[in-house]
């Protein structure tokens, strides 16, 4: 099949990509003309493991190509996917005006029947939205269809999940319909669910905004567990064994971040605000979320005695490991707050160094993680890179000035970093139930 893909992101690429892996001829077009050329020379504008592989087969097997013209990639495909940005707007609310302008592209380039496929993630009523646009200005009396087919990839394993999803939503106007997005994923042999738009639409936001919730819960008994004298590793362990449960998503730490989590959950409550419901449960569950560094860092400063002139090592920057996004990365929360108290900040990460330079310029950027201990007070681990749990401790240790390790994810055993000679923090560990151990 003939497939455009609008937007070039984290999504569209992935999903192009995947789709020219299973036999369609697909074009990918976004009016980022840098990122296009990116893809021209064959690199990647975003790190995701096994991409380029997949992009460079494509390529050369001529089912994949690139191009800023999105008017005519729209005008030589059957199905077009839009993969475009859906940023949080200045309350909260979804700002969907790139789908909007997307939609008045495909108009424009409206030549013979096409599927419209929203991907990105959307408020209900966002498909009769793109269904009006497309409807008001067509310059050809054409017939098209509106199609919510929600993403569900988490980046870092962004090309798995699309080859292996949970489910594949398809939101449609009719079977027929359905039946033609159907045929595209038949090949990966996953379970579908064929619905409405609006309910598609919706489940998107409900799944997030329910794991968004899970993350708030466990770290909302962290914070008890810390003042009980109790820790909420075993308490973790005691629940997810309850298959009604499950220990997914039940870890406590800094809070969710990244380019979705916070903008959905903020989206969603939006919504039901706007629809005449309050969502009180999600709200508290971003107020938690909101609260959770601040109380990290509270604790940090006060074992510090103030940040004035200290040295702070940073472990990780990415939203979370094997990413390079920084979006709503709890590193640069934690980095202002150092920043803005006149510490000095030494940091290292994997992948997402270069993309942090532009956005937190201050900041001392390391060689490695030995490299970023060198005569820090405080070292604070941020995002649980695989490399960081193979860490030669004591060396680490010996670089410092001082003894102090923040866990922010629970990375480490404290048992064991107490024996080598760190101060150690996690979440929600006290040591009083760790000396029971
Ligand atoms: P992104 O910002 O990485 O990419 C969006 C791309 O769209 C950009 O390259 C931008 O230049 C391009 N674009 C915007 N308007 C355009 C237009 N009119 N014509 C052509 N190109 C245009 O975004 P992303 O992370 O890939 O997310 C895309 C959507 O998918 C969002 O709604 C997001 O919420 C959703 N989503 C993201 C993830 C994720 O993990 N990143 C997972 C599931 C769903």
């Amino acid at each position: 099949m003939d497939i455009c893909v609008i937007g070039t992101g984290y999504v569209g690429l992935v999903t192009g990509s995947v789709f020219a892996d299973l036999g369609n001829e697909v074009v990918c077009a976004d009016k980022d003309a840098s990122k296009i050329e990116m893809l021209g020379r064959g690199e990647m504008p975003i790190y995701e493991p096994g991409l380029e592989e997949m992009v460079a087969r494509n390529v050369e097997d001529g089912r994949l190509s690139f191009t800023t013209d999105v008017e005519d990639a729209v005008t030589r495909s059957e199905v077009i996917f839009i993969c475009v940005g859906t940023p949080s707007g200045p309350n909260g609310q979804p700002d969907i005006s790139q789908v909007e302008e997307a939609a008045l592209t495909i108009a424009r380039a409206l030549n013979r029947y096409k599927v419209v496929v929203n991907k990105s993630t959307v408020p209900v009523g966002t498909g009769n939205r793109v269904r009006e646009i497309i409807e008001t200005n067509r310059r050809r009396h054409v017939d098209f269809d509106v199609v919510s087919n929600p993403e569900f990839l988490r980046e870092g394993s962004a090309i798995h999940d699309t080859l292996h999803p949970d489910r594949i939503v398809i939101g449609a106007p009719n079977q027929s319909v359905a039946m033609i997005i159907l045929e595209l994923y038949a090949p990966l042999e996953r379970p579908m669910l064929i619905t409405d738009v609006a309910s598609a639409e919706i489940i998107k936001y409900a799944s997030n905004a329910f794991l968004a919730t899970k993350i708030s819960f466990i770290n909302a008994i962290a914070n008890i567990c810390e003042e009980a004298g109790a820790d909420v590793v075993q308490v973790i362990k005691g629940m997810g064994y309850d298959q009604r449960i499950g220990s997914a998503f039940l870890q406590a730490g800094l809070g969710y971040g990244g380019s979705c989590f916070p903008k959905d959950t903020e989206a969603l409550i939006h919504t039901a605000d706007r629809l005449g419901y309050s969502f009180d449960l999600l709200k508290a569950v971003a107020t938690i979320n909101r609260t959770q560094v601040e109380r990290f860092m509270d604790r940090l400063e006060a074992a510090l005695g103030g940040l004035e002139g200290k040295v702070v090592a940073v472990l990780g920057l990415a939203f979370k490991p094997n990413t390079d996004d920084l979006r709503e990365a709890k590193s640069l929360e934690i980095i202002g707050r150092l920043l803005a108290g006149n510490a000095k900040v030494r940091a290292y990460d994997p992948i997402a160094m270069e993309k942090a330079r532009e956005v937190a310029p201050a900041v001392c950027y390391c060689e490695n993680a030995y490299d970023a201990a060198a005569g820090a007070d405080a070292l604070v681990l941020v995002t649980e890179w695989n490399e960081f749990k193979f860490l030669n401790l004591p060396r680490v240790l010996s670089a410092m000035r001082g003894k102090l390790l923040f866990d922010g994810r629970n990375l480490y055993d404290p048992v064991r970093m107490k024996r080598l000679g760190f101060d150690y923090h996690g979440i929600g560990r006290s040591w009083a139930a760790l000396n029971g151990k």
